[in-house]
């Protein structure tokens, strides 16, 4: 069986070797990682008409633990991995049977956790059950299926009595935010405000830095979410070393964890940001530049979110400790992991 169909050039090489080795912790707890078997995807090329129905799926076919671990001992050799995995978000999917293979992947691993995927129209007593049975610690909601794809508030994707059952069973959410302006956005911020004072057993990881690929959205938003309790981030597939600089300055370093995205952060190429917008810059919008005045090669996305990371800890000085809590404990003491 092919694991992964990752290929790693001389110039990702020399990256790896001479900016991030030395600087990524033995000890990592990946925060937001993906598994899946696309026999679960159900999506048809008209449900994904800019993405494609299996570009997830380039890097690695199929993500199970075993392939997982193939693709750290690739891009990140000599390190030890917990996860805390949740499936792939297709546009349409047996969900069911992707949350059953999720849970399965973390039955080794005392200290690996599964969450749930919990589409909108999920059934609150069905959500429950699942939890119950199959040992989730938390539920994935996604934007792509609620009623407004872009403009979706937090309880178009997670409705309050979803909410409520992860605050009867202390759950964690992992929510990519939705909204142009993302974090920024007045609703986004007061619906936090809401959500957190009345579910209080929440606890909330806004995924990718409360989905700041720019710097921008954070900046603004900090002097307010800084005040909202029960807030964690995890910074996958963000590369920009000054949403790094927002986030670490504004922000208590034991609520930063780090994060992959596989198999997002698989792919080579870069987040670009202009204007009030970002995007991802891809391999194959790389090629079509036709650039000759020096190398053009892109690396993993993944490569260019540790050196935004490095390179903001060093501007502010981290001690070793910090950073060694930011890849690893900090996720572990949000998740009550103590063997
Ligand atoms: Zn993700």
């Amino acid at each position: 069986m092919i694991e992964h169909r990752l290929e790693i050039t001389d110039l990702d090489r020399r990256i790896w070797e001479e900016e991030l080795a030395d600087f990524l912790p033995e000890q990592l707890y990946d925060a937001h990682v993906h598994v899946y078997d696309p026999t679960h995807c159900t999506s048809t090329t008209d449900d994904e008409p800019t993405e494609g129905v299996t570009w997830w799926e380039r890097p690695v076919h199929l993500m199970d633990r075993t392939a997982l671990d193939a693709c750290y001992d690739t891009l990140y050799p000599g390190r030890r991995l917990n996860y805390l995995m949740m499936g792939w978000v297709y546009r349409r999917g047996d969900w069911d049977a992707a949350n059953e293979f999720t849970a399965a992947q973390t039955a080794d691993d005392p200290r690996s956790v599964a969450f749930m995927l919990t589409p909108a129209a999920f059934d609150a007593r069905h959500v429950a059950e699942t939890v119950d049975r199959l040992g989730f610690r938390g539920l994935k909601p996604y934007r792509w299926w609620a009623d407004d794809e872009n403009e979706c508030r937090i309880t178009d994707m997670l409705p309050e009595p979803l909410i409520e059952v992860a605050n009867d069973r202390d759950l964690v959410v992992m929510m990519h935010l939705g909204k142009s302006r993302a974090i920024a956005d007045e609703e986004n911020l007061a619906d936090l405000e809401r959500l957190t004072r009345q579910y209080p057993r929440v606890k909330w990881i806004l995924a990718h830095l409360a989905r700041c690929l720019v710097a921008w959205p954070l900046e603004e938003a900090a002097p307010r979410l800084r005040d909202i309790p029960n807030i964690w981030f995890d910074f996958s597939s963000v590369t920009s070393t000054d949403v790094f600089m927002a986030a670490l300055r504004n922000f208590p370093h034991d609520r930063i964890m780090y994060g992959s995205d596989f198999p997002v952060d698989l792919m080579k190429g870069q987040y670009i940001g202009w204007g009030k917008a970002w995007a991802h810059l891809t391999e194959d919008m790389i090629k079509q530049m036709g650039i000759t005045h020096c190398d053009p090669r892109p690396t993993f996305i993944g490569y260019e979110m540790l050196r935004g990371a490095r390179r903001a800890m060093l501007n502010l000085d981290l001690d070793r400790s910090t950073v060694e809590d930011i890849f690893y404990h900090n996720a572990v003491r949000l998740l009550g992991i103590n063997h």
